[in-house]
């Protein structure tokens, strides 16, 4: 959780990532809510521990309070797990998942598992929301709020169709959801039945890429290991065989556009889809390919990845071949040019520099030992951040810019954070507009 140290330094730091598209007083709310948060978490029982983690825009006003992450302190139990630079990060994540499910538990506060909300139900005259239609177990119930609702149920990294209307490249771009599969959009279908003002639509947070095979088959994104070992022998290529970019640019959170992503207008094309990683046996030897320690199929373990990606190969996700050639033939891109840019990529290793894209010296491993692999690569996505907007008591504005009454949202589903984002703040911007939503409808007076 990134969690600002002082308000003053959080408001201009929000107030530069945001560049006008959230008012002054939702920036102070969130300032406040923020640097309060670990006062709450520690009075609902939570032991906090804070790491050293750069700002995304150290350049931006504000960004001196934006240098640390904070945790749930580690119990004994839990071990952090390092290898080839890849944090078991996990942990953190679980640990404080568990926190909030226990506060739930403790306040016996009732969940309904399998129970999907359809629709908003509305007041036709006074527009108030009075409750939310829900379909559990091939039945519709009908859930009563005496006070009002607070939508909190994700964006729409799972919904194609939305994810090529709001985001520009995504026609060709083949996406998979990096974390949980259920956030398919609804809070942003049920937010607009009722006459709510979207914002943010664009807004989303890419990772570094996945394997596209196993993606599609589990409707989740691989994403290849964090930080590819020191030396490793791999580069992307496009479809013509060409390498387009320095591979060892850590890509969660950017906000230039990837290189994969650009639009060539005068042919009429995404040049650099299909693309794809290429490597050499030395690589494929190291360790698994794919980051093991975080995304949903690690999570749910859905699949047991080999230790040396051997299983993999057999399935047909990762192709082999004995030359750099007959690699080409098999992946369908031009034989010469991959031949050609294997060869000046080596070149750049043994000089130790990569002239064409910058790859950092210590990333120049040689792609030399056969058989060679290639496999096509696909964008995991961490998350959207557009949905129904809101105003600093977490209340959704309507289309006549006023809010309607009894209905709130939280989260990722209309996040505060747009068009730029600090990494990890998704969480702790959940929970200050959450308790802010919370305090807000539990302070209404019932409608009956
Ligand atoms: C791998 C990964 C790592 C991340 N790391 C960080 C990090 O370190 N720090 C950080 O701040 N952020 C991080 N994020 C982002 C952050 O986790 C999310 O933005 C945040 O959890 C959003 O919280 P939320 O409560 O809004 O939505 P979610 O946590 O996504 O919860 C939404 C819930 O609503 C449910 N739902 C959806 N539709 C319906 C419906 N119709 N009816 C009922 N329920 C529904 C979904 O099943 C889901 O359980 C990470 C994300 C991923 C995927």
């Amino acid at each position: 959780m990134r969690i600002p140290s002082d308000v003053a330094n959080a408001i201009e730091h929000y107030r530069a990532l945001t560049q006008g598209t959230v008012d002054e007083e939702s920036i102070c709310a969130l300032a406040e809510a923020m640097v309060d948060l670990p006062h709450r978490l520690k009075k609902w029982g939570a032991e906090l521990e804070y790491s050293p983690m750069e700002p995304e825009y150290p350049t931006l006003p504000g960004s001196e309070g934006f240098h640390q992450v904070a945790s749930l302190a580690r119990t004994a139990d839990i071990e952090e797990e390092q290898q080839d630079g890849e944090v078991k990060w996990i942990t953190y994540g679980d640990q404080l998942f568990c926190f909030l499910e226990n506060l739930v538990k403790e306040r016996r506060i009732g969940v309904m598992y399998e129970a999907s909300a359809k629709e908003l139900v509305q007041d036709l005259v006074t527009k108030e929301i009075l409750g939310v239609k829900v379909e559990s177990r091939g039945g519709a119930i009908y859930v009563k709020a005496r006070k009002g609702v607070v939508l909190a149920c994700g964006g729409f990294q799972n919904n194609h169709e939305m994810l090529v209307d709001f985001l520009p490249y995504a026609t060709q771009l083949p996406i998979y959801p990096y974390g949980t599969p259920y956030n398919t959009g609804d809070g942003i279908v049920m937010a607009s039945q009722v006459g709510a003002k979207l914002w943010h639509m664009t807004g989303c947070e890419l990772g570094n890429f996945a394997l596209k095979a196993p993606s599609e088959k589990f409707g989740v994104g691989f994403r290849l290991v964090r930080h590819l070992p020191i030396g490793s022998q791999a580069i992307n290529v496009n479809k013509y065989g060409k390498r387009f970019m320095n591979e060892s640019i850590l890509l969660s959170h950017r906000k230039d556009l990837f290189k994969v992503q650009c639009f060539d207008h005068d042919g009429a094309e995404y040049p650099n889809i299909p693309f794809y990683i290429v490597f050499d046996e030395t690589f494929r030897k190291k360790r698994p390919i794919v980051g093991m320690h975080m995304g949903w199929w690690c999570m749910q373990k859905l699949y047991e990845w080999s230790d040396d990606n051997s299983a993999e190969i057999e399935q047909g996700w990762i192709v082999k071949a004995n030359t750099i050639k007959e690699l080409a033939e098999e992946i369908r891109v031009g034989p010469d040019a991959l031949e050609e840019t294997v060869t000046r990529y080596n070149e750049y290793c043994r000089i130790g520099q990569d002239s064409d894209f910058g790859r950092s010296k210590e990333w120049l491993g040689p792609i030399e030992t056969p058989p060679y692999y290639a496999a096509e690569l696909c964008e995991p996505i961490i998350n959207t951040q557009g949905g129904p907007k809101h105003n600093a008591r977490a209340q959704v504005i309507g289309q006549n810019d006023k809010p309607i009454p009894r209905l709130y949202a939280a989260g990722e589903l209309g996040s505060f954070f747009f068009p730029l984002y600090e990494g990890a703040s998704n969480i702790p911007e959940a929970l200050a507009f959450g308790r802010i939503a919370g305090e807000q409808t539990a302070g209404l007076r019932p409608w009956e």
